[in-house]
């Protein structure tokens, strides 16, 4: 966190020869359980994490916008009145500015287009601790701490489930991102050893207390470091057969389909389609029976559903990859009480539920077996449930 917080300062003094107003950062966030049920109004799980993007935020004197990140070689500037053309981005075309600036500018745009915010033109520098890429929401991140800048800045006094949705409009509209809204309420709806159970239908919101580290417990993180190429298209096509599932059913959304709904089902669509169905149709299931588990018996007890929800990505939505599944497979071999994929699928980073004390073994364990399977090292790290965005200076 701290190497994140000094390099958007140091950032922010190369860009503007000066000091920033103050310093915001959000969270990026594991998905506990709940994958690919938020577009299809179902449950989620997801935790924020102690990893963080680190906003420094200046007020300018004139009406510009200015953009910088360590991830990015160059700065982006454009008008404040500009934002609405540059923003939406036509569907299928890329932004009219370098995809990464269209974040934290389609956050300016979305606040803007939401309050009728007057405020000042900023310059902004970013830096991150989140994997970028990674299923851990490095976007969410970099979306949180931009609207809470801006949010303090320009004074529209928005509370975090409004600058949720501020973020996932700047991600689909601006950056053309078809996501739902989990990463968002996630990031800032964050709170130390406390996952958050989403209703994405209604953002109805409850707090689940993990406890983790009580329970002897940690959770590992296992990056692959791989993101396939095909990502995006993969992730529109399984959107695209869970519309046409739902529309066969008669349904708004999958999240109206109960798992004894599924026999009939079966009989109305393609195996693919049906297929596509009955993964997010049972995940939501394993939402709600997670969350029950957890409050009546504790964290040691959802091991079994998290491994039934990888064998359903991996089987029935076919987006897990060798690596996801090696990863998943070689921590489960050395002992974790359950593992699957998290994030979107087709790359990313898998998670292991484990005794605190075996996280070594372990990692070394899935090390090897990446080693065996001839994949290029893993990034294995712990993480811990924590909060949402906060001012850090
Ligand atoms: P994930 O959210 O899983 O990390 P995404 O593809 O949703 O992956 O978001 C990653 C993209 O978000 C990056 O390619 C980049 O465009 C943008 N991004 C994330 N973090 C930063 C950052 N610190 N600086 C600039 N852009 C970032
Ligand atoms: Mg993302």
């Amino acid at each position: 966190m701290t190497g994140a917080l000094d390099a958007a300062s140091a950032l922010f003094r190369e860009l503007t020869g000066y000091e920033p107003d103050g310093l915001w950062s959000a969270p990026g966030r594991v998905n506990l359980i709940g994958e690919h049920t938020d577009y299809n109004d179902g449950f989620v799980l997801p935790f924020a994490i102690p990893q963080r993007t680190v906003a420094a935020v200046g007020l300018r004197d004139d009406d510009r916008i200015r953009v910088a990140s360590t991830f990015a070689d160059e700065p982006v500037s454009v008008g404040l009145d500009e934002l609405d053309r540059v923003f939406p981005t036509t569907p299928g075309t890329h932004p009219a500015v370098p995809e990464w600036a269209a974040y934290p500018l389609g956050v300016a745009w979305a606040l803007r287009a939401a309050t009728g915010a007057t405020g000042r033109g900023v310059d902004i520098a970013i830096a991150s601790d989140v994997p970028v890429g990674a299923g851990l929401s490095s976007s969410a991140a970099i979306e949180g701490a931009t609207a809470s800048a801006l949010n303090e800045l320009w004074r529209t006094d928005l509370d975090g489930t409004a600058l949720a949705r501020i973020g996932r409009r700047a991600e689909n509209e601006a950056v053309g991102a078809p996501t739902g809204i989990m990463d968002q309420m996630a990031s800032m709806r964050g709170e130390r050893d406390t996952a958050i159970f989403l209703d994405c239908r209604t953002l109805h919101a409850e707090r689940v207390p993990l406890g983790i580290a009580d329970a002897g417990l940690a959770i590992l993180v296992i990056d692959t470091r791989v993101t396939h190429a095909h990502s995006t298209g993969g992730y529109r096509e399984r959107r695209a057969s869970c519309e046409l599932g739902a529309s066969l059913l008669g349904v708004p959304a999958l999240r109206d389909v109960s798992v004894q709904d599924l026999s009939r089902a079966q009989q109305v669509m393609d195996d693919v389609t049906f297929r596509r169905v009955r993964h997010v149709v049972t995940e939501n299931q394993r939402v709600l029976d997670t969350v029950r588990v957890l409050r009546e018996q504790g964290a040691k007890a959802i091991g079994e559903l998290l491994i039934a929800s990888h064998a359903s990505l991996r089987d029935d939505f076919e987006i897990s990859t060798a690596e996801l599944d090696t990863a998943v497979d070689a921590a489960l071999a050395s002992g974790a009480l359950g593992a699957r994929m998290t994030g979107g699928g087709f790359g990313g980073a898998a998670i292991a539920l484990i005794d605190a004390d075996a996280v070594a073994e372990a990692s070394d364990a899935v090390t090897a077996a990446f080693a065996a399977s001839g994949f290029s090292a893993p990034h294995l790290f712990p993480v811990t449930p924590a909060a949402g965005p906060r001012r850090d200076a």
